[in-house]
């Protein structure tokens, strides 16, 4: 495999040439956390937008590039993630430019002719809740079984929806034993039932300071009480790749991921054939990138995606 090469004013001239639609990822790319916040209230990104961001998106724009935005957490819905894009001062971005591995959810029932009258059972956030219903579906759970405990007693069952479907795991940072076993008895119960994740990142960033559980963890202890794999819908899956095909009748081989994780963007990029950009403004260092262990190399990297201007400006 080729050593990624440093970005520079030569290569990037090539790969201007060579691609037409540059694929974001969200959360140390765009966005970072720059302020130690309350936990959980910034989940849904991180509350600082990155320097040169928003100058880049539009020189890359004016260049007649497209430019989408791709991203595994399914705290919020495109339509929350505009909103928060707006906050951040990227105000151009529209929800319709958003990828959200909440709406890659409903994205898989819907293409999947997933039945209207089945229920979809949800351990995660009020994203997925509101992608299903965008979609026609019914989900439930989620943040309104925050509250709930599992009480078991020698003469009650623990009942559960038998008209649900399919569940659905991402980020839930209120998860507990009432909602594993809700979820736990829909897949056990029923062998049709599908077990979907929306991603499997081992931890996140949910604050400067530290990194904590991300969605793989859930979707882990799921898996360990249910005996069985999820359909995994974010990134590194190429499931989304068929929706941004449609939305630019473009080829993959045209099309560039930008991204700082390695087992999630880079490997997204390679397996749907794009090319690959490794920023290390996010949780990836040089270091980590350049350890002979690593085996995910990307075809470029560069520290910030400013750069791709500054390069461009030289
Ligand atoms: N999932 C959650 C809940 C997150 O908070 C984050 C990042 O903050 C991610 C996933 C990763 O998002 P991205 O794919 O935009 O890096
Ligand atoms: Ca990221």
């Amino acid at each position: 495999m080729a050593p990624p090469q440093i970005l520079s004013s030569t290569n990037l001239k090539s790969l201007f040439e060579s691609v037409d639609t540059f694929l974001f990822d969200c959360d140390g790319i765009v966005s970072g956390f720059f302020s130690p916040l309350s936990q959980f209230e910034i989940l849904v990104m991180g509350d600082t937008l990155i320097h040169g961001v928003s100058q880049t998106l539009d020189l890359l724009r004016s260049k007649g590039k497209n430019v989408v935005f791709v991203t595994n957490n399914s705290m919020k819905s495109r339509r929350q993630y505009a909103e928060k894009f707006g906050s951040l001062g990227l105000t151009s971005v529209t929800q319709n430019e958003i990828f959200s591995s909440s709406f890659a959810a409903a994205m898989y029932l819907k293409v999947n002719n997933f039945p209207k009258d089945k229920k979809v059972y949800v351990i995660g956030g009020e994203g997925i809740i509101e992608e299903l219903k965008i979609a026609g579906f019914s989900g439930f759970g989620g943040p309104e079984d925050d509250e709930k405990k599992a009480q078991w007693k020698s003469n009650s069952l623990f009942e559960h929806d038998k008209s649900v479907g399919a569940v659905v795991v991402g980020l839930d940072p209120n998860i507990n034993y009432y909602k594993l076993q809700y979820g736990t008895l829909c897949v056990r119960e029923n062998p049709g039932c599908l077990f979907i994740a929306t991603n499997r990142d081992a931890v996140g960033h949910m604050t400067d300071l530290q990194e904590w559980p991300g969605a793989g963890c859930m979707v882990s202890a799921m898996c360990g009480s249910t005996d069985r794999e999820p359909i995994v819908v974010g990134k590194p899956s190429t499931f989304m790749m068929d929706f941004l095909l449609q939305k630019f009748g473009t080829e993959t081989s045209r099309m560039c991921m930008v991204g700082d994780r390695l087992d999630t963007d880079i490997l997204f990029g390679q397996n749907a054939g794009c090319k690959t950009l490794l920023v290390l403004s996010g949780v990836t260092s040089e270091e980590n990138l350049l350890e002979e262990s690593n085996n995910i190399k990307p075809d470029y990297y560069t520290s910030m995606v400013s750069d791709i201007m500054k390069l461009m400006e030289s």
